[in-house]
């Protein structure tokens, strides 16, 4: 399988080079030159393995120059019982007959990312060795909460490898920040930046491209490189879970093979409805992808009319993870959409970069109407939704997901179409129980996260994940704060150099 740069059709990389380049150097993004198909044969077969051989199996069609053994090996290290704490890995809940909750949530950080952040180390390790690389990769983050964290815990240990984080002074939760500071493992580093996220994203950028640090690195035997979500070995695990979840339906009787299903995502930067786009290519029968966006809801108004515009009001929600105005992977489906056409990528990104707006002619505006569906839903939805969700059905969900689900009952009104629907879940309720508890009580907690943690846990008549309530016990390793132009000299201090 070759690889193909989204602002440059003319170059083609293996999957090695796309993961371990992680961006095109032209600023395009990797994409694959064609997609692999599954038969139904397939899908009934996929119905009969378990998580880590159905991520072999697809992970074997896209990354065409891993041989099985690495491949074999990557899944087997991401995606354990031990970090999971399911087998399943990423469990379907039934909600009813119907609606089914995609559960990304059970591992090591508690949000959907770590789906991704888990093999990507890995994926990562096996490709610089195939591109001939001896050097140490020392990866930089801009976290304004999920991100780092996740990213910490898929690096934490890792051979070859050294990680540092920055978050936000100002921007992260008390949980978030917790969960940094307590961060295990002897290859990382956490800071935090004096600033919102916006100073902590520019400050890590302009590191990344100063060419007398990268110098130092390289006489260090060391290069940066990024694990941030455009990178395809980020992609590919998202794609699993919606084939995995389909194979599951198969597998429980709840589908026979064939019969087409809905997939709703929360969704900001385009990532993680793209996978279920990818997967939908592949020939698993989804009907209708549908967007799901906060009171941020640029991806809405795109989806609907086909003009792109992030010049517009930005909101600070109760789903933090969604607060984007600028969704990077959508790219990656105009390329498909329009047939390719590179030159016509490069002119709509080079109008968002000028004038933050662009509009696809109608060609691509009509494929997309025919693919997806979008709605939104602001904090006062979202609460709402998640106190209706548990009282009709004893279910807590989070309010990233609640997001969805309020966006499936607009669709299913609309439309009157009652296919069965997968949600993708995309945290666990624990890690935002302030705003949770608040919801379905109608009045804010007074008590303290880890009180709140412990109140949600009744509530439910459950635990806390171990992973949540472990944090309160753990020492903190991670105190040290610094200002945007102290960076330098603290990457080069965290490195040794
Ligand atoms: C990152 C994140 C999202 C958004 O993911 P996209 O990559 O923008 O699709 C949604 N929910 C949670 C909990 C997240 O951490």
């Amino acid at each position: 399988m070759i690889y193909k740069s989204t602002r440059d059709s003319s170059i083609s990389v293996t999957s090695a080079q796309a993961i371990s380049m992680g961006i095109s150097s032209e600023g395009g993004l990797f994409v694959p030159a064609s997609m692999p198909w599954l038969s139904y044969n397939d899908m009934k077969e996929l119905a009969e393995q378990n998580y880590v051989s159905r991520a072999a199996y697809v992970l074997s069609r896209f990354l065409t120059d891993y041989t099985s053994t690495e491949i074999n090996d990557c899944v087997s290290k991401a995606y354990t019982m031990e970090k999971f704490e399911t087998e399943s890995i990423a469990p379907l809940y039934e909600l009813d007959p119907s609606t089914y909750m995609l559960e990304l949530w059970h591992g090591p950080t508690c949000a959907f990312k770590d789906m991704a952040l888990q093999l990507l180390p890995h994926l990562l390790s096996y490709a610089t060795e195939k591109c001939g690389n001896k050097k140490t990769m020392v990866i930089l983050v801009a976290t304004s909460g999920d991100t780092g964290k996740a990213a910490l815990e898929g690096f934490k240990d890792v051979p070859g490898t050294k990680i540092i984080v920055f978050y936000p002074k100002e921007g992260v939760s008390a949980l978030q920040k917790l969960q940094m500071a307590t961060q295990q493992g002897e290859n990382v580093g956490v800071f935090a930046i004096e600033g919102n996220f916006d100073a902590a994203q520019s400050g890590v950028k302009k590191i990344f491209t100063d060419e007398d640090i990268k110098k130092a690195l390289d006489e260090n035997g060391m290069m940066f490189t990024s694990a941030n979500s455009i990178n395809w070995g980020r992609l590919v695990p998202q794609i699993v879970y919606y084939i995995s979840a389909y194979a599951d339906l198969i597998k429980n009787g709840r589908v026979s093979c064939g019969e087409f299903i809905n997939v709703v995502v929360p969704t900001g930067n385009f990532g993680n409805i793209l996978a279920a786009y990818y997967a939908k290519k592949m020939g698993i029968p989804i009907g209708r992808l549908i967007c799901a966006s906060n009171a941020n809801n640029v991806l809405t108004d795109f989806i609907m009319t086909g003009k792109y515009d992030k010049n517009r009001q930005f909101y600070t929600t109760i789903s933090p993870s969604m607060d984007i105005l600028i969704s990077s992977n959508l790219e990656r489906l105009l390329y498909d959409l329009s047939g390719c056409d590179d030159a016509k990528i490069r002119s709509y990104m080079d109008s968002l970069a000028k004038e933050g707006k662009y509009t696809v002619d109608d060609s691509i505006k009509n494929s997309i109407g025919e693919y997806f569906w979008a709605g939104y839903c602001d904090d006062n939805m979202t609460r709402q939704t998640i106190k209706d969700i548990y009282n009709k059905y004893a279910y807590v969900c989070d309010p990233h997901t609640a997001v969805a689900v309020n966006v499936l009952e607009q669709y299913r009104v609309k439309t009157n179409d009652m296919s069965k629907t997968i949600i993708a879940s995309t945290a666990s309720p624990f890690k935002f129980a302030g705003d949770v508890l608040e919801s379905i009580k109608g009045e804010k907690s007074s008590g303290s996260e880890q009180e709140q943690i412990n109140e949600l846990a009744e509530l439910q008549m459950t635990t806390p994940p171990k992973q949540i309530s472990d944090l309160f016990e753990l020492p903190v390793r991670f105190t040290q704060s610094c200002a945007k132009n102290e960076l330098k000299d603290v990457v080069f201090k965290a490195l040794g150099i």
